[in-house]
């Protein structure tokens, strides 16, 4: 077990002995835990929870045993990695987060880069995010300033500052957007090993790491054990230039370090890091309630590059179910009384050459030529607009659509006008939303798996940031138009593949229940907050606190 040996080395498991008394648990069960572990699992949909839940039997089937909730929803429309993240620990939907999508145009920005990165400072001069299409990054500062509201970690040191918010995670935005900005350690893997915020020091412990994991990831790998339910996924997928997927088990030779974050070895490595951090600061053994946000981003690496049903995402889901059950007993060997809780940033579709095959033939790639730059040439040359910019902005081929500074009025509604009839004959579009018409509508309460396409781009649309209008992809459509680069599959649509994540918690002694009609994850800061004493103003919420007292008690009161 890899993952064993790394939290055997860091967190000192070997001294570790046996597990908690049982009954010392139920004396204390109306406390306050000692530590919130809130974990994301990035691109887990519901979908592939209940596909794989019957084979679960580490961590997952821990957390299966709780409190358990297989129709949770990401409520919003721009169902990517970063506002997915913004709404797990603050309780408001995505746009009153600030967080409209993982990128977005900001034409007034001081700087030649206009694409803004949602866990970045782009005020800082010289920075730039880079140049998404061509897979290039720039020289970025990681922040959480984009966030407009409080996490669940900074609330709760707001009114006990003793307590500690720590984030670990495999991508910078999962970590600063559950963590937020008032973070007592903070780490995300980059490149080849795990960094922190600028101008801090990361730790002697997580610095031992990165030289173990160094060698790790530089070393041979051989193919992981095939369980027996995933023979029946183990089928190779052809998805163009010779290239296919659906048959690979992780195997890599020396040197191959890059296929290293696309294996479940990168959930190992941030567990490690996760406990690494714990040891050293001695989570939950305080006096106070600590919060330790965990980001495991293997699951949307393995989904984007392998796609979502094959034998890479079954081996994917065996191996985090081991690696968490590892964890917690990490936990448990330490008599830590924590609540654990478990969802996802978002869904995500298998790749439609293989949906193809198993029974969805309407399955299919977006049309390249659905882009922004050959929409504004056919408008600049139908409309007669002379400018040297260009007329329509946009960070992909779907989303959020930006109009330039540049035109005059009478041009802006002219454009837009043509924009979205163009938009609107496409035969892969759903529809456009309008950016005014968004404004006017305050954002929906009913039940969240009934709303609208509209009420559901509401949910991600913030006036300051928005783009002037939104595109949305009919059902099915991958906006990946060739797998060129490397991605086969992704998320990212209003759909409920990509909504639709599991909310799972789990506390020593509870007795677990399972509640399927729908709640939000934007429940889930309210729902821990209830349990670690803090009394969120309902006015600053967007969710609701779930009762995780399956019988006549309540969690929430
Ligand atoms: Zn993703």
């Amino acid at each position: 077990m890899r993952f064993i040996k790394f939290v055997t080395a860091f967190a000192g498991l070997s001294a570790f002995c046996g597990t908690a008394n049982a009954e010392d648990h139920e004396n204390k069960s109306k406390a306050k835990p000692k530590l919130v572990v809130a974990i994301s699992v990035d691109q887990l949909s519901a979908d592939l929870f209940s596909e794989y839940r019957s084979t679960f039997n580490g961590g997952l089937k821990r957390l299966a045993d709780g409190a358990v909730f297989p129709s949770g929803y990401q409520s919003h429309a721009a169902t990517e990695t970063c506002p997915g993240h913004a709404t797990i620990m603050t309780g408001v939907h995505a746009g009153r987060a600030g967080i409209i999508a993982n990128n977005w145009i900001d034409l007034d920005v001081e700087r030649d880069d206009k694409t803004v990165y949602c866990a970045e400072d782009e005020r800082i001069a010289g920075t730039s995010f880079g140049d998404i299409t061509a897979a290039t990054q720039g020289d970025y500062v990681p922040s959480a300033w984009h966030l407009l509201v409080p996490t669940l970690g900074e609330r709760l040191k707001k009114i006990s500052p003793e307590s500690r918010n720590v984030a670990v995670a495999g991508k910078d935005r999962a970590a600063l957007m559950m963590g937020g900005k008032d973070v007592d350690e903070i780490y995300w893997f980059k490149g080849k090993g795990f960094e922190t915020l600028a101008g801090r020091k990361v730790s002697e412990k997580i610095t031992a790491l990165n030289t173990e994991l160094a060698v790790k990831m530089d070393a041979a790998r051989a193919p992981s054990k095939i369980p027996a339910h995933c023979e029946a996924r183990n089928m190779k997928i052809p998805h163009g230039d010779g290239k296919s997927v659906g048959d690979y088990a992780f195997q890599r030779p020396q040197g191959g370090g890059r296929a290293f974050r696309l294996s479940p070895d990168y959930d190992g490595a941030i567990l490690a890091a996760a406990a690494t951090t714990l040891e050293y600061m001695r989570l939950g053994q305080g006096a106070h309630t600590d919060i330790l946000s965990i980001g495991l981003s293997a699951t949307d690496y393995v989904g984007h590059t392998f796609g979502t049903e094959g034998l890479e995402m079954c081996i994917q889901m065996a191996e985090l179910d081991q690696q968490l059950g590892t964890f917690f007993e990490v936990l448990d060997s330490k008599d830590i009384d924590y609540v654990a809780m478990l969802t996802a940033d978002h869904g995500g579709l298998d790749l439609p050459e293989r949906a193809r095959l198993q029974a969805m033939p309407d399955a299919q790639r977006l049309d390249a030529s659905l882009n922004v730059k050959a929409i504004s040439a056919k408008i600049a040359g139908d409309l007669n607009i002379q400018t040297d910019d260009q007329i329509l902005h946009a960070d992909s081929p779907f989303g959020d659509v930006y109009l330039s500074k540049k035109l005059s009025a009478d041009q802006r509604l002219a454009a837009k006008d043509a924009a979205i009839k163009i938009y609107n004959n496409h035969p892969q579009v759903y529809g456009v939303v309008d950016g005014e018409a968004l404004k006017k509508f305050p954002v929906a309460t009913g039940p969240v798996d009934e709303w609208t396409v509209f009420e559901r781009v509401r949910a991600s649309y913030h006036p300051d940031r928005s783009g002037d209008f939104i595109v949305i992809l009919k059902k099915g459509v991958t906006p990946i138009p060739n797998t060129a680069r490397g991605y086969v599959a992704t998320h990212g649509s209003p759909w409920d593949y990509d909504r639709r994540v599991p909310i799972l918690f789990w506390q020593k002694g509870m007795k677990g229940f399972e509640q399927p009609l729908p709640v939000k994850t934007v429940d889930i800061a309210p729902t821990l907050g209830a349990l670690v004493g803090l009394d969120i103003p309902a006015s600053e919420l967007d969710g609701r606190c779930l009762d995780l007292d399956g019988g006549a008690g309540n969690s929430c009161d």
